[in-house]
């Protein structure tokens, strides 16, 4: 992270008054919804209780993650209000190793805030941002929750959903995609859901699952490896253990 807000990179609480200013600032320019505020401060809390690390557990999935994305057909990214305020660059950058495409998806759809988001992911370096088009449906939800585009999500066989809301999160699984979940809540259904659920923040996550890619890129033994060593019930235990018992 760097040095956009006015607080010293030693401050003990640096990362996390950071991400304050990150959702505050997405806020301003119309990329993060009121809601994305109340789900920010929820991830938060959880963060705090994990002791704002990544757990061992948490970097397997993140490697696993990395090999999913790296052996996929059509692997996309989806990137909502939040996700696009804290970690724009990262998420352009972990597109761009792994050779996924970003597609623009919200909660709560508006075509200001779909514009504002696509905009400012090719401020920090997209070429191309997917989401626009809206051609494409998750069976199962309502029209606005369910539009994604047709050679998107709709298409795609691995799927990473980084703060995704359960509803959609259960309906992309039983699309029957490889669903990887960026969460820190190990208890959310979209944690439960998914096929390699990451309890972590997406701070540490994104730029984390993008360096295990650049590890595996050219050695599909070390990504069939990375995918076997991964078990997402112990994932799922091992961060409430962390969590409840401060393991
Ligand atoms: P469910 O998935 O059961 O519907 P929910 O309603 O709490 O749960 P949402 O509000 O839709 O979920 O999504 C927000 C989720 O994202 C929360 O579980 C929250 O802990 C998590 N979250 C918020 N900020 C971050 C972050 N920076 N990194 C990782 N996860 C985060």
């Amino acid at each position: 992270m760097s040095d956009e807000v006015e607080v010293p990179e030693s401050h003990p609480r640096y990362e996390s008054l950071l991400t304050r200013h990150r959702i505050e600032r997405g806020v301003d320019r119309g990329i993060t919804s009121r809601q994305g505020l109340i789900a920010q401060g929820r991830g938060e809390a959880y963060d705090y209780l994990l002791g704002e690390r990544t757990i061992q557990s948490a970097d397997r999935a993140e490697r696993a993650a990395a090999a999913y994305l790296l052996q996929a057909e059509n692997a996309v990214i989806s990137v909502n209000g939040n996700a696009s305020a804290l970690v724009p660059g990262e998420l352009v950058e972990l597109a761009e190793v792994t050779g996924a495409a970003l597609e623009v998806n919200l909660f709560n759809r508006t075509e200001e805030r779909m514009e504002a988001i696509a905009e400012f992911l090719r401020e920090h370096g997209a070429t191309e941002v997917l989401g626009l088009e809206a051609d494409g449906r998750i069976p199962g939800l309502d029209h606005e929750r369910g539009t994604v585009d047709a050679d998107g999500i709709e298409s795609a066989d691995v799927v990473l959903v980084p703060l995704e809301d359960g509803d959609r999160a259960e309906a992309l699984g039983e699309m029957g995609k490889t669903e990887l979940v960026v969460d820190l809540n190990p208890l959310s259904r979209s944690a439960q859901v998914a096929t390699v659920p990451i309890i972590d923040n997406i701070v540490r996550a994104i730029p984390n699952v993008t360096d295990h890619a650049r590890e595996l890129r050219d050695d599909p033994d070390a990504q069939a490896a990375a995918i076997e060593a991964f078990d997402a019930a112990e994932a799922l235990s091992a961060a409430e253990r962390a969590i409840r018992e401060g393991e």
